[in-house]
């Protein structure tokens, strides 16, 4: 018999999304893959070559839990660098990925009918890994029109006494967003008021568009820097999603509650993937550059085209690699008598009737939308646009 916890929860949908794109690829289906949520690109080859040193010089054994030396002082840097923010070594964990790290925190800091708030859409591991640990995921819808972003008077009305934490993702998946200084300090004002956490999850921060740039809430004062946890990691930046390097900086009692977990847990990461993570961020910096420029020239193509597709609306986006337009407009039509009723309906019948794979809205918490991810290149990304122009044409 399986626990109660077990029951409680679902796989990842847009993992499992991808296994079943991946599945009808392999039976030799043309897929066009705009379900993933990682970069196309290859990590760069400095870092490959710094993990097999690694391997060559034997840094095969287990490592401090928390991370080696070398790598927490690469992040202090690093912080130090793109948020101006200071912290120590004891401020600092080294995980098994971003997605650790966010679990990490849920075990160290949520309780038993602890309320957690998320702005939705979300992405999609946060309200399990809160329910997970007993709490209660509180979501806020927050609307196009504002641009997807948390209006700090309408987190206020959602704080209740056993409001524990918030989780902030900017830049934004599935949306795209990136939230303004203004918002941002509205937001640290409230949860500097009611005593609150906040979880910021920014492992998008390097992928920004439109001039737009990335702030850390910590960086806006030292109360909110009390109290926010920073995630950020390897993956999305680096093109290093199999390499599993996550990192969370905060105060030491958290760090410390988040150390001991992870040394029942997992141990340390791996100790050459933390040897590669050093080289990611010492080494030279230009291979964002040339993937953000890509990225660019596809966010551009994709949001342009979906605009232009009748029934579908497409807010552009200022950071990550997704589009996440609204598709409302074609629930209630038809396909051979069948009717598209939601996000869900319309991703199916894209995937099997058109052969695009995409993430229904609901997955993230809002129904109207899909999700494109563009870390695909831009030949796919126009085999599938036509593909989905077509499939829409299709609908009566
Ligand atoms: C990809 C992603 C993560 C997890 O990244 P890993 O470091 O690979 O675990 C966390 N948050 C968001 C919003 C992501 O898109």
């Amino acid at each position: 018999m399986l626990s109660e916890r077990a029951g409680k929860i679902k796989p990842s949908p847009t993992l499992a999304m991808d296994a079943k794109a991946k599945a009808m690829k392999a039976s030799g289906i043309d897929i066009v893959n705009f379900g993933v949520g990682e970069p196309d690109f290859d990590t760069p080859e400095n870092i490959k070559e710094a993990a097999i040193k690694a391997i060559r010089e034997g840094f095969t054994k287990y490592t401090p839990v928390g991370g080696i030396d070398p790598l927490k002082d690469a992040i202090i840097e690093k912080f130090k660098k793109d948020n101006n923010l200071d912290y120590t070594r004891d401020e600092i964990i080294v995980s098994c990925g971003a997605k650790h790290s966010l679990y990490n925190i849920a075990q160290a800091l949520y309780g038993k009918g602890d309320e957690v708030i998320i702005p939705s859409p979300y992405w999609v591991s946060y309200p399990d890994q809160v329910i997970l640990n007993d709490a209660i995921p509180v979501f806020i819808k927050t609307n196009e029109k504002d641009n997807f972003m948390l209006k700090p008077d309408v987190f206020e009305s959602h704080i209740t006494k056993k409001t524990k934490a918030i989780i902030l993702n900017s830049p934004s998946n599935p949306t795209g967003v990136t939230y303004d200084k203004k918002t941002l300090e509205g937001i640290a004002e409230i949860a500097i008021k009611h005593n609150l956490y906040v979880i910021s999850d920014e492992i998008y921060e390097k992928l920004t568009y439109d001039g737009f740039t990335h702030i850390s809430i910590a960086s806006l004062s030292k109360d909110i820097k009390q109290r926010t946890l920073i995630v950020n990691g390897l993956s999305k930046s680096y093109a290093m999603t199999g390499w599993r390097i996550g990192y969370t900086a905060g105060t030491k009692d958290i760090i410390k509650a988040m150390t001991n977990i992870q040394s029942q847990s997992t141990s340390n990461p791996t100790s050459i993937a933390q040897k590669a993570a050093v080289e990611a961020l010492r080494g030279p910096q230009d291979f964002i550059n040339t993937m953000l420029a890509e990225f660019d020239k596809r966010r551009k193509f994709l949001v342009t085209e979906l605009n232009a597709i009748s029934g579908i609306s497409c807010l552009t986006p200022t950071g990550a690699f997704y589009a996440f337009p609204n598709t409302s407009k074609l629930y209630g039509r038809h396909t051979d008598g069948n009717k598209i009723s939601s996000s869900s309906d319309l991703a199916i019948y894209f995937l099997e009737k058109a052969n695009v794979a995409l993430v229904h809205g609901e997955a993230f918490g809002n129904d109207d939308y899909i999700r494109l991810s563009y870390a695909t290149s831009i030949d796919n990304i126009k085999k599938g646009l036509d593909r989905i122009r077509e499939a829409v044409s299709r609908l009566t």
